[in-house]
């Protein structure tokens, strides 16, 4: 989106919502070199973001799914909604920052889940291990004892990276 005030062309999305009537999109957002905030109205079906899955399939990119996914992560954990929501936004502006106007799914995951590691252990766990494909348990396996090795005692282990 061009800048209203100076016409640059990047921007952050810091709020979508969908309008009433379900039609169209409403986005705030701020623009990256003067920090301005402008809104925009778009229509649903012409915005075409898309996520690849593992597979190749695609599917529109749904707010309301990566939500889903954090709020049930986050299940009595100390993550407020607002976290979570800023974690979405940033989620979707990876996915509208695509020149490619899609992103995969494993990538938008790994964004998700740095965000959640920063916020909260148990829900980062949790979102991992409904988010990690198999073959990849032992890499999770792996991750886990970190995480928790920084906390307990710390067991003695060639340095794996
Ligand atoms: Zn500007």
């Amino acid at each position: 989106m061009r800048c209203p005030f100076c016409s640059f062309t990047q921007d952050k999305v810091i709020d979508s919502r969908e309008s009433k009537d379900a039609d169209s999109i409403r986005r705030r957002r701020e623009c990256e070199r003067c920090n301005k905030r402008f809104t925009t109205y778009e229509r649903l079906d012409e915005i075409p973001y898309m996520v690849v899955k593992k597979d190749g399939r695609r599917e529109k990119f749904d707010r309301q799914k990566v939500l889903s996914g954090l709020l049930h992560s986050c299940q009595k954990r100390n993550v407020s909604v607002t976290q979570m929501q800023e974690i979405v936004d940033a989620a979707e502006s990876f996915v509208v920052d695509s020149p490619e106007r899609e992103r995969s799914t494993a990538a938008v995951g790994e964004l998700i889940m740095g965000r959640l590691k920063d916020i909260d252990t148990v829900a980062y766990i949790r979102f991992a291990s409904v988010y990690r494909d198999f073959k990849d348990v032992r890499e999770f396996k792996q991750e886990l004892e970190d995480l928790l090795g920084g906390r307990e005692i710390k067991p003695k282990r060639p340095m794996a990276r």
